[in-house]
């Protein structure tokens, strides 16, 4: 059985999720390397890990980047529409947290359609913009399991659309294509794990959505 597990380590990080099939992946880095370490070490050695892939640029979501990549020596795959806001203050929105946006490399692009073979789980990239313009979400069909970064969150809640790259109607536009899968366990890129009537609370998610155009 696929395990993932919540490895954040502080309360202003994104989440960051390692999920334990074959090929050991972390989804997001968060902001603040050293705690995410500390709890990845208790389910594996970080050097296991074999990729990080980003649903998008935010620091909250990447500022750890650096640090956990040096440590993993791990491929970072990031969005081919947001390559370029690595290292910058405004893009990154690292700016609304005080600090600089560190640079990193970025060893693969990801785009709409390609499918990660991390071992029993397929994970397809699903672009999702709105929230930033290269935000991804990850679909993983058979346990119908989402990886929705900043798109959708718990309970109806959305991303915010008023920074950097934000756009409401394509985050709508996003929201819809999330009502089309069958979501049984959502992994937000913040709030909690959720595996209650997911489809659901995406459904709430759209109508938020185009409640606040
Ligand atoms: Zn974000």
């Amino acid at each position: 059985m696929v395990e993932v597990h919540k490895v954040s380590g502080t309360a202003n990080d994104g989440n960051v999720y390692l999920v334990l099939d074959e090929r050991p992946i972390l989804v997001d880095a968060g902001m603040v390397a050293g705690p995410t370490l500390k709890n990845i070490k208790k389910y594996i050695d970080p050097k296991k890990i074999e990729t990080i892939v980003l649903t998008h640029c935010h620091h909250d979501h990447s500022g750890g980047a650096p640090e956990i990549k040096e440590a993993t020596g791990a491929k970072l795959l990031l969005s081919v529409k947001e390559v370029g806001c690595v290292g910058d203050d405004l893009t990154t929105v690292s700016y609304l947290f005080g600090q600089e946006a560190p640079e990193y490399k970025v060893d693969e692009t990801v785009s709409n359609g390609m499918v990660l073979d991390i071992g029993k789980w397929k994970l397809e990239v699903l672009e999702t913009p709105g929230h930033s313009e290269g935000s991804i979400c990850l679909y993983e069909s058979t346990e119908k399991v989402l990886f929705s970064g900043d798109t959708v969150f718990p309970d109806g809640n959305i991303g915010r659309t008023d920074m950097y790259g934000g756009d409401t109607i394509k985050l709508i536009k996003s929201i819809e294509r999330l009502t089309g899968l069958d979501v049984k366990t959502l992994y937000p890129g913040h709030m909690e794990i959720t595996d209650r009537d997911v489809n659901r609370q995406i459904q709430m998610s759209l109508r938020f959505a185009r409640s606040v155009l």
